[in-house]
């Protein structure tokens, strides 16, 4: 290869490089320079989201952008914790603001701007949120311009909607699914709590943790799990 076609060639990888990175950030953030956006990123347990999430803050990083990182106060080290950490079941980890009912989230978030500037907030476990926390994160973005990236699950063991996860799917920009497989090969849209003897839990708090003790199911199997008694019109 003479010297010219090989420098065209290391020209084309290097654009091909930079098309490739502008696609990865594209799927993840969409533009975040020209216009903040409220993402909702949902899905049933176990699908891979604080991986999701990590990852996509770590692209930031890697381009010299700065970040701030928020998960449950379920998350922390007993009461009164501010941080805690968001961790996926792959092993990465990330220290992260805790966030807990009744917190004013966008004043904390402000008063950080304001003493640097900030990219892009990621909030794990954002089916936590509050109602007015969700809305605190709409102006963040739109008073603020800065990027609001939320992950969370879109309902609880009993099928229903959680707050957070409500007020997201009515009024964030952008809303994204990751999806994960019911053991029939169905995409899984439900989570079924099982104690430690694997039984289905029918009745309980809508907040528990332990991830341990869910299994991601397609509706059908969810519904056969919960005992619907409701007969299948087709079997
Ligand atoms: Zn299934």
């Amino acid at each position: 290869m003479s010297q010219g076609q090989s420098q065209v060639t290391i020209f084309q990888k290097r654009i091909s490089a930079q098309l490739a990175d502008l696609w990865a950030l594209n799927q993840e953030s969409a533009y975040p320079m020209v216009v903040a956006k409220l993402y909702f990123t949902y899905s049933a347990m176990n699908a891979g989201k604080s991986a999701i999430l990590l990852q996509a803050a770590h692209n930031y990083r890697e381009r010299g952008m700065r970040v701030m990182l928020w998960t449950s106060h379920h998350h922390g080290d007993g009461a009164g914790a501010e941080i805690g950490r968001i961790e996926s079941r792959i092993g990465l980890k990330a220290p992260a603001n805790l966030f807990r009912p009744g917190q004013d989230l966008l004043a904390t978030i402000k008063a950080d701007a304001d003493r640097e500037p900030l990219d892009a907030v990621f909030i794990d476990e954002a089916q936590f949120l509050t109602t007015e926390q969700v809305r605190q994160m709409a102006r963040v973005c739109d008073d603020l311009s800065i990027p609001v990236l939320c992950y969370g699950l879109r309902t609880d063991f009993k099928g229903a909607l959680f707050e957070g996860a409500g007020e997201l799917l009515a009024i964030a920009d952008d809303l994204r699914e990751v999806r994960t497989l019911c053991h029939c090969g169905r995409k899984a849209t439900m989570n079924l709590r099982v104690d430690e003897t694997g039984k289905p839990a029918r009745d309980g708090s809508q907040i528990a943790v332990d991830k341990g003790g869910y299994v991601s199911l397609c509706r059908h199997h969810w519904r056969e799990a919960m005992a619907d008694e409701t007969p299948d019109l087709i079997e």
